[in-house]
């Protein structure tokens, strides 16, 4: 049809007038930007999966309209919530293994794993702490010899730094009572195996584990990303990948299957080394992968964390995973390939082992954005080199008030006064990065803000909060959370705050995270979760 030529004057001369159409609008919340000014408004508008702009509902409504227009009801909004270190493949994993989490027993645990053993040869758990249990010894394997006779079993600990495998998983693994491991150790008891392992000697039974198929890792990401929308979880720094789950990733962020943005930390694996240090980082929307993990130590509750002076409760130092020279030389490769070096390290000397080698290959001043992750016990003498050479630190505020019953007992009560000092970590760059390290701790982000704030369990121990002086403000552990969580990414332009030109995702609260009471904190439940202006939740 032709349409006279005044006519379509007119139809355009109208739209020039109309307001701009946009994908989605939402009116009558609190809206937290978390910006540099820490702006408060009351709408936003979405368009292309991009914040257009925020402003008063008035402001907004006379810019822009939109068929999709979401009345917020007064509620309050944040950015997406970032988890800055968890393991979400293993999570999700972990989702069609047996759960042993808040078992309070070693009976407790054999019960679980005789009504959940599935008809796969091996039994696979994990979750178990025997810090929470009466007799807070590690277990031996002798009543899963008994109740699975020849069948492969392995349970690993909470922490996934210790585990504990039946006489046959040994058997199949080469273990024997003369089986060495630097790095780790094999548990022996009147010169028998008893079936604990410790760091480095996990991997010696974890290679045999028949890998999940295609499927099954597909079903894990899915269900750990349903599971992270739930609770506000819109991005997550992912801990340490192999290759063949990076490429899954990319897949099915490329099909639609999977929403979540993943940032990921390669693996320090040789295949990995090979593929990202000839083909550089991929930095894409929802997945980058620009970083490498190495582990200097183990952890605190099995005593492969690294200490300077030995436990408090034992005549051991903890476990070096690696030489420090193997680690320079790999953080060499990560500055010249351009990725980022990101070190677990928990215990004081794993610590000091990270920030001099830093030191001494990024140099001061540098604008690497490396990472230690955990800093979980650091000496005095040190803290000034996370200033002095820009380190930031990644830490889980949960781990604060899950570990501090026992803490003390492994460190003495001088040495804890510097770990899980977070104020202090933080005054160095006047930033840090904030996750959970699930499944080592729940899923939910806001326990961790609760931790982080209050210092205290969900139970309201202890009164007066753990090392209170170290608790971050409401303020603090929100961009601990968003902004700076997207800073130690590199991904602070498009994500961590409510701005224009930044990806829309967002969550919905339903109690305002400034404000709300204290013992409320962990209870507030989250209304709608929105990744790039889609609702996934
Ligand atoms: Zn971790």
């Amino acid at each position: 049809m032709k349409i006279p030529v005044l006519l379509l004057f007119i139809f355009t001369s109208c739209q020039v007038n109309t307001k701009k159409e946009v994908d989605l609008l939402i009116t009558n919340a609190t809206v937290y930007c978390v910006d540099s000014a820490f702006r408060i408004h009351q709408a936003i508008a979405v368009h292309n999966g991009r914040i257009v702009n925020t402003g008063t509902v008035d402001e907004i409504l006379n810019q822009f309209e939109s068929e999709n227009k979401v009345d917020a009801a007064g509620k309050f909004i944040y950015p997406g919530f970032i988890d800055a270190h968890c393991h979400f493949y293993a999570y999700g994993l972990n989702l069609s293994e047996i759960d042993l989490t808040a078992t309070t027993s070693w009976n407790e645990v054999l019960d679980k794993v005789k009504q959940q053993a599935s008809a796969d040869e091996w039994i696979v758990g994990r979750g178990w702490d025997q810090n929470d249990w009466a007799e807070n010894q590690f277990p031996t394997n002798a009543m899963l010899n008994v109740l699975f006779p020849g069948r492969p079993v392995y349970l690993s600990r909470i922490d996934g730094h210790a585990a504990i495998a039946s006489e046959e998983a040994l058997n199949r693994a080469g273990i024997t009572t003369s089986t060495v491991i630097s790095g780790g150790e094999i548990g022996l008891k009147e010169g028998n195996l008893t079936g604990l392992l410790i760091d480095n000697a996990l991997a010696l039974v974890e290679k045999i584990i028949p890998p999940p198929s295609e499927q099954k890792m597909r079903q894990a990401l899915q269900a750990a990303e349903k599971n992270c929308f739930a609770v506000g979880l819109t991005s997550v720094t992912e801990a340490g990948l192999t290759l063949d789950v990076i490429k899954l990733i990319q897949q099915l962020h490329a099909s639609g299957e999977l929403k979540m943005r993943l940032d990921v930390m390669a693996s320090d694996t040789p295949e990995n080394k090979s593929y990202f240090f000839t083909h550089g980082p991929i930095v894409s929307e929802r997945l980058t992968v620009r970083a490498f993990k190495f582990y200097a130590d183990g952890a605190l509750g099995s005593r492969g964390a690294l200490l300077l002076q030995p436990y408090a409760d034992a005549g051991t130092s903890g476990l070096q995973l690696r030489p420090a020279e193997y680690f320079e030389k790999e953080a060499e490769k990560c500055k010249a390939a351009g990725f980022q070096f990101c070190m677990h390290a928990i215990g004081d000397s794993a610590n000091r082992m990270a920030l001099q080698l830093i030191g001494k290959v990024a140099g001061e001043n540098n604008p690497l954005r490396w990472r230690i992750e955990h800093a979980q016990v650091v000496n005095e003498n040190d803290i000034a080199l996370f200033g002095k050479y820009n380190v930031i630190p990644s830490i889980q505020p949960t781990h604060a008030t899950s570990d501090m019953y026992w803490a003390e007992a492994r460190l003495g009560g001088e040495r804890i006064q510097g770990a899980y000092a977070y104020q202090s970590l933080l005054n160095q760059n006047a930033l840090l990065a904030a996750g959970s390290d699930f499944p080592v701790e729940h899923i939910n982000p806001l326990y961790g803000f609760y931790a982080a704030v209050v210092r205290k369990d969900q139970s309201g121990y202890p009164s007066s909060g753990f090392q209170v002086r170290e608790a971050l403000t409401r303020e603090q552990a929100l961009r601990a959370m968003t902004n700076w969580a997207a800073y130690a990414s590199f991904e602070e332009n498009n994500k961590g705050s409510l701005e224009p030109g930044k990806f829309a995702d967002f969550v919905i609260l339903d109690q305002d995270l400034m404000t709300a009471p204290e013992t409320e904190l962990f209870r507030i439940k989250v209304l709608a979760a929105y990744v790039n202006g889609e609702k996934v939740y």
